[in-house]
């Protein structure tokens, strides 16, 4: 088994002018606290590498990723700075990082699924899950996980997508919507930016069983993912027994991250994940948001760790979640609607987690 590690100084070259949360400073904190602990030795390097234009056409249109290439690419006329949405900016070193975010979540998770049951971490920026087919958002403008997701499915594999970011991934959700092949699962502070996630979703978006919104509330802690991991997130899992489980991995639920108002700390994104890995061992975790550069730089070492490890003792390591709080009740409820919502029934459940 091994662990690999997708990151590079390109990620660097991506800058705001001025002050923005999704800085260079995100990834020097976590290089700096890998490089204090023992966890570089136990990890596998593997660089990343520009998507090519047919893995990116696969989740974005064409029409978009021209745009991009005109007023972000090498031969862009006006080779500059600016802004694609009101929280998106772009500089001279964004074009080459976007690309190779894309690139390196797609390698890893190839490298992964070609495998018997290897994991990894892609440390990448700017991140993706905001990203839609036919535009940028929210910090995102290439959607990495599903262009990683895609290239997976291409290959042959049945994917699932994890998302854990504070914030619904409403880009990997559109850009999915309507199809049954791909399992999607977000669990998101909820109503919060960008406004979508709601557990019940209209239109062309509702694929019960196969798009799984978990809006929690403000104040969420490991208590209450804990219950809507064994209630929601690990029987839709099982039920869809993906090949691969990769996981939009942003750690902005972080009690102290500035940008979002829930509660959880370290070793809850450790038990996550190590759940997760006990579902399908074969999983790869591309970085999204987290704005607290401590609190991040400590959530990414915590499931690094899970990784390297790759042991299910994580997830007994938790202590059992008190009974009776009000935020409990309120998620506690949301898990009973969803399980309905998604026909995940009491019977396999007691199946799927045994
Ligand atoms: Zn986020």
């Amino acid at each position: 088994m091994t662990t690999y590690l997708c990151t590079d100084d390109i990620f660097l070259q991506h800058r705001p002018q001025g002050e923005h949360p999704e800085r260079p400073e995100r990834l020097v904190a976590i290089r700096r606290a890998l490089q204090g602990s023992d966890l570089l030795a136990r990890v596998q390097a593997l660089p990343p590498r520009p998507a090519t234009r047919d893995e990116l056409r696969r989740v974005h249109s064409e029409a978009y990723l021209s745009d991009l290439e005109r007023r972000l690419g090498p031969g862009a006329a006006t080779a500059a700075s600016g802004w694609l949405d009101p929280d998106t900016y772009y500089g001279p070193g964004t074009y080459q990082a976007a690309l190779c975010a894309a690139g390196g979540a797609i390698e890893l998770a190839l490298r992964i699924f070609h495998s018997e049951s290897d994991n990894g971490f892609a440390l990448v920026r700017p991140p993706g899950h905001h990203a839609c087919r036919d535009r940028a958002m929210g910090f995102c403008l290439l959607n990495n996980i599903a262009a990683a997701a895609a290239a997976v499915r291409a290959e042959g594999g049945r994917v699932a997508i994890v998302d854990f970011d504070v914030h619904h991934g409403n880009g990997t959700e559109q850009i999915f919507s309507g199809q049954r092949d791909i399992l999607f699962i977000s669990a998101h502070q909820y109503p919060f930016y960008p406004g979508t996630g709601a557990a019940v979703v209209t239109g062309e978006a509702m694929n019960a069983g196969t798009t799984v919104n978990i809006p929690l509330p403000q104040g969420s802690a490991g208590e209450e993912y804990r219950l809507i991991f064994d209630k929601i997130v690990v029987p839709a899992l099982s039920r869809f027994a993906p090949d691969v489980i990769l996981v939009s991995a942003g750690f902005d639920a972080h009690a102290r991250d500035p940008l979002a108002g829930m509660s959880l700390v370290e070793a809850d994104y450790a038990h996550m994940v190590a759940t997760l890995v006990a579902v399908q061992p074969r999983l790869a975790l591309i970085l999204e948001g987290g704005y607290h550069l401590d609190a991040l730089a400590a959530s990414v070492l915590a499931t690094l760790r899970v990784l390297t490890a790759a042991s299910r003792s994580h997830a007994a390591a938790v202590d059992p979640p008190p009974a009776g709080l009000p935020l409990l009740e309120e998620v506690r409820h949301l898990a009973t609607t969803l399980q309905s919502l998604h026909h995940l029934t009491p019977a396999e459940q007691t199946r799927t987690t045994a």
